[in-house]
């Protein structure tokens, strides 16, 4: 999982802010869900044939997945040949096809397990100072004090002059929430500066949008997507400390070094000029500047039917660039379906962890046991469970292992876009990141509850192990955003994101509770999370158990789970 809400991870404290959040919670579910029968009303009666998903078996690929043989599983490094080789192996022994090498269709002899996937690592050397100059004012903003700047243009050199700048509250077009920050805006060329998150999450209403659980509208990946889509020179984030949840040398340590990037098509040309964030402080010498008031505009902005303001200022800066291609891969095998075998259903995990690093307690490797070793272990033992199934299923089942998730979603965001299969036949996305080794789990936490229609396949799958459903326990944090399924969100397929750790079945939940703040502290993205003969696989087991369920179920049906009314990603899917 990556850290906070920030793209680039090794931000301990960023990690905490969000994962100690998610531990040191109350104890107290704020839902307990009801449990209703599952929506479709098509459960498959045939009994689990999950015997090749057991802790043992969870056991033997988690070791083999996070030995040190594996030096901490880095992209572009021999940590990624050695994991990339033996899941490709795992892959060919459980007889399951070659899905990768994307140039034809499977059934036409695909020969690889691997899709290369080219990334950009851009570092940036920004000019020292952003230029404002307007209403008979001069403002000088300094780098690294006053903002931070960087862009998705692979090209050595990128410039902004003389932008006119433009505050559009939030940045947000949120048909579904009746809301258009742009409404009536043309930012072609402009710069336009917003607030941090969305109105419900960082404003006084909480009635707005999804109240204090925040939407995708309130990421800053969004708002630099939504200003490209209108031709904006740049885009820059106000940064608040409190709505934002982490402080501005979060963002700082987040923009400085190299970025890693998915290549694209257009090398970045249709992306903004300039992305960045503004501390609260220049933000608010800036709106002086241009004769506002912060406070004033940032009450207009929780307003309905806000309207974008010009500020009658520009902006002037440059920054030079050093790009760097490399390619890392994902890996990934298909089992052909039977009489439905032009669908699919996507299981996923993350393959890369961070290498060999800084010691700590004379221990270099990062391991990734947790993170995602889990997800490895119980991919591999769903593929042979649906492998050793007596019925083989009617939809083609693909097993996909993705590299540079803890970068930022890259392999993942990849596949969204370079796709083997087409999104429109992918049926879901099943994900599984940072499954707890802690025992049997009472609940089954379902990261973005409220989604899409896959929550009612998981409920049936749940209710067969005797657990209860529970949203996302802190979902001001963004979770839903912080895994690979939310790249195929993203494209508008159905994605699943839940797991137990909650309420350990035979330790109760402040058993489970102190675990969790354990790992956050002292293992999370650290050498320490390395495997431990202590650990209790059987809670790994049975969430696996539960997704293969929920794979198999949608395996056997010809209907597409639908995203809800009011998902933001709703209007991304075609069927
Ligand atoms: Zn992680």
């Amino acid at each position: 999982m990556i850290s906070t809400s920030f793209r680039v991870s090794r931000l301990p404290l960023a990690g905490l802010l969000g994962l100690a959040l998610a531990s040191c919670h109350s104890t107290k579910p704020s839902t307990e869900l009801a449990t209703a029968p599952p929506a479709t009303g098509t459960a498959s009666t045939t009994p689990a044939p999950t015997g090749a998903i057991t802790a043992a078996a969870i056991s033997g690929y988690l070791q083999a997945v996070s030995s040190d043989e594996m030096l901490g599983r880095k992209p572009f490094t021999v940590g990624e040949e050695r994991i990339t080789t033996y899941l490709a192996a795992q892959f060919k022994d459980l007889g399951l096809e070659p899905a990768g090498d994307a140039t034809a269709d499977y059934r036409g002899g695909r020969t690889s397990y691997f899709q290369p996937v080219p990334m950009t690592e851009i570092a940036v050397a920004p000019a020292p100072t952003i230029q404002i100059a307007g209403k008979g004012q001069k403002l000088s903003l300094d780098y690294k004090t006053d903002y931070v700047v960087f862009s998705q243009r692979e090209q050595p050199t990128v410039a902004v002059q003389n932008s006119p700048l433009v505050f559009a509250g939030y940045g947000v077009v949120a048909p579904e929430y009746g809301w258009d920050d742009y409404a009536g805006l043309d930012v072609k060329g402009k710069t336009v500066v917003v607030l941090v998150n969305d109105p419900g999450n960082a404003g006084q209403d909480t009635t707005l949008f999804k109240g204090r659980a925040m939407t995708y509208y309130g990421r800053w990946t969004y708002k630099y997507e939504e200003a490209a889509r209108h031709g904006a020179a740049g885009l820059l984030i106000v940064h608040d400390t409190q709505p934002a949840a982490y402080p501005w040398s979060v963002v700082l340590s987040g923009a400085l070094g190299p970025k890693l990037r998915p290549q694209t098509p257009d090398h970045g040309a249709s992306k903004c000029a300039l992305e960045g964030w503004l501390t609260l402080d220049a933000a608010k010498r800036l709106f002086t500047a241009a004769g506002q008031r912060y406070d004033a505009l940032y009450a207009a902005a929780n307003q309905r039917g806000f309207r974008a303001r010009p500020l009658g200022l520009t902006l002037s800066t440059s920054l030079r660039q050093k790009l760097r291609s490399q390619t890392s891969k994902n890996v990934l095998a298909v089992l052909p379906g039977t009489t439905n075998a032009g669908e699919y259903v996507i299981y996923s995990a993350h393959w890369d962890h961070f290498g060999v690093g800084k010691a700590v307690a004379g221990d270099s490797i990062y391991n990734g046991a947790v993170d995602d070793g889990t997800g490895l272990a119980a991919l591999l033992s769903i593929a042979k469970a649906f492998k050793n199934a007596p019925v083989k299923p009617a939809r083609s089942i693909v097993f996909l292992a993705v590299t540079g998730e803890e970068q930022g979603l890259l392999g993942s965001a990849y596949y969204a876009q370079h796709p083997v299969f087409p999104l429109a036949k992918t049926v879901a996305d099943l994900n599984m990141d940072m499954l707890w080794p802690y025992g049997r789990m009472k609940d089954l936490t379902v990261i973005g509850y409220g989604q899409s229609e896959l929550e009612d396949y998981a409920r049936a799958a749940a209710q067969e192990q005797d657990r209860y459903l529970l949203p996302d326990q802190t979902p001001e944090t963004g979770m839903f955003y912080r895994s690979d399924h939310f790249s195929f969100a993203h494209v508008g397929v159905p994605s699943l994101y839940a797991s137990g750790g909650f309420e350990s079945r035979s330790q109760g939940k402040d058993y489970i509770a102190q675990k969790r703040q354990a790992y956050t502290i002292s293992m999370y993205h650290k050498p320490a999370d390395q495997f431990d003969p202590s650990w209790d696989l059987g809670g790994v087991a049975q969430d696996a158990q539960l997704y293969f369920r929920v794979g198999q179920r949608l395996a056997g049906e010809t209907t597409f789970p639908k995203w809800r009314v009011g998902s933001e990603f709703k209007a991304a899917r075609s069927n």
